[in-house]
């Protein structure tokens, strides 16, 4: 009805007009549904553990007189707290990389430090889990862009690494620099002998809330949140982040990012603005 009435109204300007038109309200309704998608996505993710926590609470109440069951259900009180913690901390991450414009405080950023900081962020739980972490090829290599974000991105693919994967394998972080058309670029890839990832869900993983087994993202924390963020910090510092996987052998997920001193020079030959 509304395309019909819009088409009526600029008929005398043209077919071609009239079809940029209606495309473009295509597009807008389209992202207007992705946002009411998110919101109502928002809403779910937050109900399951405040819901949780409602009938924990009260399951205490009920048990005061049963100091093991109480110290039980304090328990699992304490994992959904921490779980809503987490996903506030990946709603306010996502938030952020989506609003702040990652080049305006653009610097070159030491490889080695992003990935010291990621393995950093997972050690305690490599650790339980006895899996070893090794890094290599990071030594004088700098991206160019915005270290808070470089080091979320980097630290969620590394922290998948480490969830998705069994006790007593091995995580790996290899870095290179790589000759691209646009200019050099510094590859960044995270190993693991995980579970892997089905050709299916692989084209699904960088949206929003998507989790192949929510019941398993959910037990290590996971909040669907971490990939998207990923994708759109690569997107924005004008990378892009890629995945292989085989099934039941593990995962590559692969990070390219502008090389510094190459990103640098480009500025420069741009033209000066008025
Ligand atoms: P989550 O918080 O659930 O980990 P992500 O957005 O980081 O959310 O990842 C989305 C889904 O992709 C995960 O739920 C998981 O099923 C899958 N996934 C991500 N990384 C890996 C990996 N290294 N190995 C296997 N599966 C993975």
């Amino acid at each position: 009805g509304e395309a019909l009435a819009v088409s009526a109204r600029v008929a005398p300007l043209g077919s071609r007009l009239v079809l940029l038109l209606v495309e473009d309200l295509t597009e807008a309704r389209r992202i207007e549904a992705v946002r009411r998608d998110f919101v109502a996505n928002v809403s779910h993710e937050l109900k399951t553990p405040v819901g949780a926590l409602s009938l924990l609470s009260e399951a205490v109440m009920d048990a005061s007189d049963d100091p093991e069951a109480v110290e039980r259900f304090a328990g699992r009180m304490q994992i959904e707290a921490t779980r809503l913690t987490s996903l506030v901390q990946e709603l306010i991450d996502l938030s952020r990389v989506q609003n702040d414009d990652p080049l305006e405080d653009a610097e070159p950023v030491r490889v080695d430090e992003l990935v010291a900081e990621a393995v950093d962020r997972c050690r305690h739980q490599a650790g339980t889990k006895e899996i070893t972490m090794a890094a290599g090829g990071t030594a004088d290599l700098h991206v160019w862009g915005n270290r808070g974000q470089l080091a979320a991105a980097l630290g969620n693919l590394v922290e998948n690494a480490v969830n998705y994967s069994p006790a007593r394998t091995r995580v790996g972080i290899a870095a290179r620099k790589v000759n691209a058309p646009g200019g050099e670029q510094i590859e960044i890839a995270v190993t693991d002998q995980g579970i892997g990832i089905s050709d299916k869900d692989k084209e699904r993983i960088f949206e929003r809330f998507y989790r192949v087994d929510p019941a398993r993202s959910r037990a290590t924390g996971g909040t669907g949140l971490g990939l998207a963020i990923v994708k759109h910090v690569a997107a924005s510092h004008g990378g892009e982040v890629t995945v292989w996987s085989a099934e039941g052998q593990g995962s590559t997920f692969t990070l390219r990012l502008p090389e510094a001193g190459a990103a640098r020079d480009r500025a420069h030959q741009q033209p000066a603005r008025e």
